[in-house]
């Protein structure tokens, strides 16, 4: 009796063992889920059966809707144009692909062959001529004057430049002055809109007839500041230098240290310099430095972002 209870028991055990197999769904190679059980996984996945033969060009269906467990994943084999890419990755790189170190010669960029400072002002047909009709219509005296070169060094001169005579109707630029046509239309717009004006201001409302000019066109570096190997605006024509203005009433005011003078010469210099810096980018004087004691500083340097430079 205990014998057939025994067997009875092992062979109910061995249905529900069946039944709890046939319940286990089996591994799915082909399916969506993820066989967890690497050490039943044949040696290969299965491949399409209906592809021609056996060791078909690795199966794309496996990259596509359907994850790949990070055991099967095979790594792309790395063709020979990636070899570049890892060797600075946990490999010796060869001597003759190491980067020069800084300082070295090889480092050194070749000199750039760029135009020179003169031809990438140069201004077009057409700036030229809204340039030259602005000014004539402001009644400056100007004619055009010969490109200006420097055999000395190739960033210096003017490529279209304009000798000023009058900058205004009955305003002499003394002695005449070259420079570029941007610059003659940016001291133009100053004396019309602010120095005739302050003049005016003066006892006796004088006009302002001449000024006298310090340096306008001159190949020559920065004078006065921190650098001395950048070349001044004086280079290009971008720059004019006011040492002097002269009155109808036959009197001058020389740009000179006026601080607390006090006067109405001090106003003058004073509101003339200020406004300069309405028109122009750069403006220096008195008090400066000691290159500017004397007189007026103005260009036309394009900085970024429209700086400007007004001391
Ligand atoms: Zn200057």
């Amino acid at each position: 009796m205990r014998v057939r209870v025994l067997a009875a028991a092992a062979a109910l055990a061995l249905a529900g063992g069946v039944v709890a197999l046939a319940q286990t769904p089996p591994p799915d190679r082909t399916g969506a889920s993820i066989d967890p059980a690497p050490a039943d996984r044949p040696p290969e996945r299965p491949s399409d059966p209906t592809a021609a033969g056996h060791s078909p060009p690795p199966d794309t269906r496996q990259t596509q809707g359907k994850l790949i467990p990070p055991e099967d994943f095979e790594a792309p084999p790395v063709s020979p144009d990636d070899g570049a890419k890892p060797k600075t990755q946990g490999r010796l790189i060869p001597p003759e692909d190491m980067p020069p170190p800084p300082g070295s010669q090889a480092s050194v960029p070749p000199t750039p062959l760029g135009p020179p400072v003169p031809q990438l002002l140069r201004e077009s047909d057409f700036d030229l001529s809204a340039c030259k009709l602005e000014l004539t219509v402001l009644g400056a005296t100007f004619e055009d004057a010969a490109g200006i070169t420097d055999p000395a060094d190739r960033d210096c001169g003017i490529a279209r430049p304009i000798r000023v005579t009058e900058i205004l109707p009955g305003l002499a630029l003394e002695g005449g002055a070259d420079m570029r046509c941007d610059t003659a239309r940016a001291l133009a717009h100053w004396t019309r809109d602010f120095v005739q004006p302050a003049a005016a201001r003066l006892p006796g409302a004088p006009r302002v007839t001449a000024m006298t000019l310090g340096t306008t066109y001159f190949c020559r570096p920065v004078v006065g500041g921190a650098s001395t190997s950048r070349l001044s605006e004086h280079a290009v024509g971008n720059a004019i230098d006011i040492a002097a203005f002269r009155f109808d009433d036959g009197t001058d005011l020389t740009v000179a240290p006026r601080e607390d003078s006090g006067d109405l010469l001090e106003s003058f210099q004073a509101a003339v310099r200020s406004s300069a810096c309405l028109a122009f980018t750069t403006v220096l004087g008195p008090g400066s430095n000691d290159a500017h004691s004397d007189h007026l500083h103005l260009d036309i340097k394009a900085r970024n972002g429209g700086y400007r430079l007004c001391q």
